[in-house]
């Protein structure tokens, strides 16, 4: 098992045990990735949260993600903005994926 498949069976665990909400996971089960790296498609699009979405224009935010810098930037393509809550956790769950993706366990892969 690979780290990633790890963390993706922990959080899906938690998530149905109601100790996560799902914007919180590093990991994507829809597409079994951490969440920094398919945050990007349509399917982490959502109007009725407003995860990755400007109401205001009624439209995606773009991403941009860099994983040297840890750096993750959603913004709209028309306003520049589009800010929402929904979104800050987005952003901090991408931020905290990369570094988490970073690490190499070494003592995980040990015992494995
Ligand atoms: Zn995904
Ligand atoms: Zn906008």
């Amino acid at each position: 098992m690979s780290p990633l498949e790890r963390h993706l069976a922990s959080e899906d665990r938690a998530e149905d045990n109601g100790q996560i909400s799902p914007d919180e996971r590093l990991t994507c089960h829809v597409h079994g990735r951490w969440i920094h790296q398919c945050v990007s498609s349509s399917t982490h699009v959502n109007q009725v949260t407003r995860h990755r979405w400007c109401r205001s224009c009624n439209t995606a935010l773009t991403v941009v993600v860099d994983e040297l810098s840890l750096t993750v930037l959603m913004s709209c393509p028309r306003c520049g903005g589009g800010r929402s809550a929904a979104t800050t956790r987005l952003l901090a769950a991408c931020r905290a994926s990369i570094s988490f993706a970073r690490k190499k366990p070494r003592h995980l892969s040990a015992v494995a």
